[in-house]
């Protein structure tokens, strides 16, 4: 099957999930992830009418970068070094992966140092398991507060990665209790924030992860793997 049969597939499936929950289908964006995707098979999902494309290796979204250019929107989705930041700031329309203060640090100098403002979305390991990066769920509020001397950052929202797991039960508590989260955040109201995407949701889960409340859903193998 070819990438944009993939696509429509993918298209179909968040349809039918967001209907099952009572929701409009346009509210939900798809980031396409294209790690270890050649350029070529990520211009064929753009043709597929594909406009956010999602790395989670620094190195690899500026080569596809200027390949590609800026007719699509870039996102960083995976952990991201501080001294790697430089090369990505003038690229990149939304990180999903803030999860520390140093790494706010140099995204607010290296934005102000171009003039520009970075989107964020603060990354939660609600699972905690310990290969995945993001901060715990306690620690949200405070995080945020501490944000506010950062004010080239834009938060936009959170994001998390689904317990790895096929306990379709457990996954989905998960991202409930994300969503409860993201709605707490929300309803603070503060100044510095914008709670506006909820990220949550991969090849395997995305279906819960939209039933429970996700806006944005993250795709690589659903997309671009041969089936
Ligand atoms: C790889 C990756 C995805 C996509 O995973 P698939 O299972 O291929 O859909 C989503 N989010 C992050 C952070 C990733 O690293």
């Amino acid at each position: 099957m070819c990438v944009k049969e993939n696509i429509e597939q993918v298209r179909n499936r968040i349809k039918k999930a967001a209907l099952t929950a009572n929701r409009d289908p346009n509210e939900i964006s798809i980031v396409a992830v294209s790690k270890n995707i050649p350029t070529t098979k990520v211009l064929e999902a753009i043709d597929a009418g594909i406009t956010i494309i999602g790395e989670n290796r620094v190195q690899e979204l500026v080569k596809k970068y200027h390949n590609i250019g800026k007719k699509i929107s870039w996102h960083l989705i995976g952990p991201l070094q501080t001294n790697k930041v430089k090369y990505i700031i003038d690229k990149v329309d939304l990180v999903h992966s803030l999860d520390r203060i140093s790494l706010a640090r140099e995204l607010n100098k290296r934005a102000g140092a171009i003039g520009n403002k970075i989107q964020v979305l603060i990354q939660v390991n609600m699972s905690r398991e310990t290969t995945k990066s993001g901060i715990y769920e306690e620690d949200l509020f405070t995080f945020v507060e501490e944000l506010v001397n950062y004010p080239n950052i834009q938060v936009k929202g959170l994001m998390t990665i689904g317990p790895h797991t096929n306990d379709t039960v457990a996954i989905r508590e998960c991202f409930k209790r994300f969503r409860d989260l993201f709605e707490e955040l929300k309803a603070k109201e503060l100044d510095h924030i914008d709670m506006q995407y909820l990220s949550m949701g991969m090849t395997s889960d995305f279906e819960i992860a939209i039933e429970e409340g996700s806006n944005m859903v993250r795709i690589g193998r659903g997309i671009f793997k041969d089936k």
